[in-house]
């Protein structure tokens, strides 16, 4: 049983300046949206299976926004009352498929490729989320939802500009710079102040 049962998983790309410049691209005019499918969601303890058509698995540590109630259109005020709650999110992808594709759908696709948790935390403050993520015990992102490019309630907007949000949905915000490849007996760390922590092991198609 999962803890999250979205409809979508919305996840936002380059939102975060020096993250878009470690991968060479220019910050966006608007949010860049993508989907995951919900089938790729992975709890906090499970693992991370790296699939064997990709060489080269990535960790993208992100802050998740789980919608509470309804909500299509509306304004940045409005969006700031659908916010239900907030969990870690590691938007897993093959980074060689991403280049490769074109199209996202495969890369960000894979079952496990979204591991979410380990609770959906209330009465957080939007604007002072701190997320850090760790691979083998060693910090490689930190960040603050005080630093993305547009601010959670703005990517809300956004996107119910375009589809219904329903309740449970999930939005994955964005991720930080210090990206990097996922190896086989990794184990991986996405936190978030008063959330805690989403931890995953990482095998090789071989193993699972
Ligand atoms: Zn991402």
């Amino acid at each position: 049983m999962s803890l999250l049962r979205p409809s979508k998983i919305v996840c936002v790309g380059r939102n975060y300046a020096a993250h878009a410049a470690e991968l060479g691209n220019p910050m966006p005019e608007r949010p860049m949206l993508f989907l995951k499918p919900p089938s790729a969601l992975l709890e906090s303890g499970r693992p991370i299976v790296l699939p064997a058509a990709s060489s080269r698995v990535e960790f993208e540590g992100e802050i998740g926004v789980v919608i509470g109630r309804r909500f299509r259109g509306g304004s940045v005020t409005e969006a700031v009352d659908a916010i239900g709650g907030f969990t870690c999110v590691n938007d897993v992808t093959a980074r060689d498929l991403q280049k490769t594709d074109g199209q996202w759908g495969r890369a960000k696709g894979f079952d496990t490729f979204c591991p979410a948790g380990p609770v959906v935390a209330d009465g957080l403050d939007w604007r002072a989320l701190e997320l850090r993520t760790r691979v083998n015990g060693e910090e490689r992102q930190r960040a603050s939802s005080a630093g993305m490019h547009f601010s959670i309630p703005e990517l809300l907007a956004f996107i119910g500009g375009v589809m219904t949000l329903e309740p449970g949905d999930l939005i994955a915000t964005g991720t930080p710079a210090g990206v990097g490849p996922l190896a086989p007996g990794d184990v991986v760390e996405v936190e978030i102040n008063g959330v805690g922590i989403l931890s995953n092991p990482v095998m090789s198609r071989a193993e699972s």
